[in-house]
């Protein structure tokens, strides 16, 4: 296949899901991507895998973190642009923890303009946010427990395990994390409001966003999420030969 590749019939999708801490992003994106078989990519694992590969981004994250700032979303981008042109993500990809500021959201979108705009549609973005009401997500945070041999998570409210605090693939008795208490997440949710409210409003203000109401079970959002994005159980024809295959 020539430079470019063809996508056939297969126009991936690149969801973006938004939500705050607890709204089950994390959670979602994942089951998402298993069954829609793409890659879930979330910025916070490619940063520290790039550390620990000890890449040359990796090198410079190192750098940055240690100097006490935050990393650039210029040092973000180069390494999502690395990770989104393998071959995993021709038929699409979750993002998970991008874009995380409104200049992250204008360089998606130069993105999208990029490889839409040599006579067709490859790509088309499908941007969801989690709504659920503050007194839910405390409920929800202080309900989570995690499995320290294999990091599972439960909720014993939305997601419980079959024996009570027992992992089911292990029986490790489950935990709870040190800053999921309430004070803690309190501060978290200013945090992202903060952050993200100017995101969701550029998203708004482009009529781009579709809004999931997250006060449901783990599986119902996944299955409106799945009609959201309009997505059929088939498996996805993977045509790509020309992009380079990482791991
Ligand atoms: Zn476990």
């Amino acid at each position: 296949m020539g430079a470019g590749g063809n996508p056939g019939k297969s126009r991936g999708k690149v969801l973006v899901l938004l939500g705050p801490p607890g709204s089950g992003k994390g959670t979602q994106s994942k089951k998402l991507a298993a069954f829609l078989r793409v890659p879930h990519i979330s910025t916070g694992d490619l940063l520290r895998d790039n550390i620990r590969g000890d890449t040359g981004l990796g090198r410079r994250v190192d750098t940055s973190l240690r100097s006490g700032s935050l990393v650039s979303d210029k040092l973000v981008l180069e390494m999502l642009s690395e990770r989104i042109e393998c071959h995993d993500c021709a038929a699409g990809f979750i993002l998970d923890g991008f874009p995380r500021t409104v200049g992250q959201a204008r360089a998606l979108d130069r993105y999208f303009r990029k490889v839409n705009g040599k006579g067709g549609k490859w790509r088309e973005l499908v941007v969801i946010q989690l709504v659920i009401t503050e007194a839910l997500l405390l409920q929800r945070v202080v309900g989570r427990r995690v499995c320290p041999l294999c990091s599972g998570t439960y909720n014993i409210h939305t997601q419980r395990p079959m024996i009570e605090d027992h992992c089911d693939k292990d029986g490790t008795l489950l935990v709870a994390r040190a800053d999921d208490n309430k004070n803690a997440i309190r501060v978290r949710l200013m945090q992202y409001e903060k952050q993200s409210r100017p995101v969701i409003n550029y998203y708004v203000e482009r009529q781009e966003v579709k809004q999931l109401n997250a006060d449901q079970s783990v599986d119902e959002v996944t299955i409106q999420l799945i009609r959201m994005i309009g997505a059929s159980s088939d498996p996805v024809i993977n045509s790509y030969s020309d992009a380079p295959d990482c791991d």
